[in-house]
């Protein structure tokens, strides 16, 4: 590949932004790919911007909860749901199978959604 501005020049690299090849002279360093000296710099360093905030948002490259939030509310639901059958059976001597249905149904779709969100490495 050659240098877009310097035909005659070898290209080091290509610019993160537009993708032209870059020699020594038209080529800046951004830390995270090369971008266009001139016109792309900024460009490039929001590309990087925001492949670091989705990073962050999807919570890509860090290590996964071992239950992450979204399960967690479905674990407490459960919970919820099958402390007031116990409270209720213990208290007033009745057992409720509503409650208990509705915990075990918790349960089930809580570990049904962590299986597939490790599948998918998602975090949230
Ligand atoms: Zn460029
Ligand atoms: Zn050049």
């Amino acid at each position: 590949m050659k240098c877009f501005n310097h035909i005659d020049q070898d290209a080091i690299g290509s610019c993160k932004s537009c993708c032209k090849g870059l020699c020594v002279e038209c080529a800046h360093d951004t830390g995270e790919g090369l971008a266009c000296k001139e016109t792309c710099i900024n460009d490039v360093k929001e590309i990087n911007e925001i492949m670091d905030r989705s990073k962050k948002i999807y919570s890509i490259g860090t290590k996964a909860p071992l239950i992450t939030s979204g399960v967690m509310v479905y674990f407490l639901f459960a919970a919820l749901f099958g402390g007031i059958g116990v409270y209720d059976y213990l208290a007033k001597g009745r057992l409720k199978e509503f409650t208990f249905i509705m915990s075990f149904g918790f349960i089930i779709i809580g570990v049904y959604v962590l299986i597939k969100n490790r599948k998918l490495k998602l975090n949230c």
